[in-house]
């Protein structure tokens, strides 16, 4: 079992086709006995993910800064919600309490996320996994900008080199159990 951060969207606005995503992400998650970590919301795909996980009968840890838990509420489902005061500080939890990251389609507040976990790896402050849910080619155009990044090198590494892509729940959760398996990081 491991503690699985998943970054993802906040907004109840966005196409039909991702919340599936996110419901398949929790369901999976919680078969398979892996603990949630997220961003502590009910909105948007995380509130879908904190659902399917928790009726899946996984383990679901939220964190939330106190502000955003005042304007939006909190995952009713969260069985174990970390209230702090700063986003600062709710990202450090997050990210020590994980043993890999997953991110779903999301925006300025999943990529600032994605990035973080992205760049520290790089510098080598982790290697643990990080799966990206690449659902309906979300993601391509970012990943076409990251190779024009390492063309310049403005990048060390291909972002390819340090991130799985996938493009499916069980195939982000086979991906971060086999580095698992391969390098004993992650139990
Ligand atoms: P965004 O992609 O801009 O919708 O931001 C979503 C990501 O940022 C999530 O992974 C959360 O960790 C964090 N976040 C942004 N907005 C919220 C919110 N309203 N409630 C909880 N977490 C949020």
């Amino acid at each position: 079992m491991s503690s699985i951060c998943v970054y993802c969207s906040s907004s109840n606005a966005i196409a039909d086709a991702y919340p599936p995503v996110a419901e398949a992400l929790g369901q999976e998650m919680g078969r398979r006995g892996h603990e949630l970590v997220y961003g502590g919301g009910a909105v948007g795909l995380m509130g879908v993910l904190a659902e399917a996980a928790h009726e899946a009968g996984g383990t679901v840890t939220g964190v939330i800064p106190s502000k955003l838990q005042s304007r939006e509420g909190i995952a009713y489902d969260a069985d174990e919600l970390i209230v702090t005061d700063t986003m600062r500080e709710r990202k450090r939890i997050m990210y020590q309490n994980a043993d890999a990251f997953a991110v779903l389609p999301g925006g300025y507040g999943t990529l600032e996320e994605f990035m973080e976990v992205l760049t520290l790896k790089q510098l080598g402050y982790h290697d643990r996994p990080i799966a990206i849910l690449n659902a309906d080619g979300f993601y391509d155009t970012l990943f076409s900008f990251f190779e024009e990044l390492r063309d310049g090198r403005f990048a060390r590494a291909a972002a390819t080199d340090l991130v799985e892509v996938v493009s499916s729940a069980e195939a982000a959760l086979d991906r971060i159990e086999r580095v698992a398996a391969s390098d004993g990081q992650v139990t």
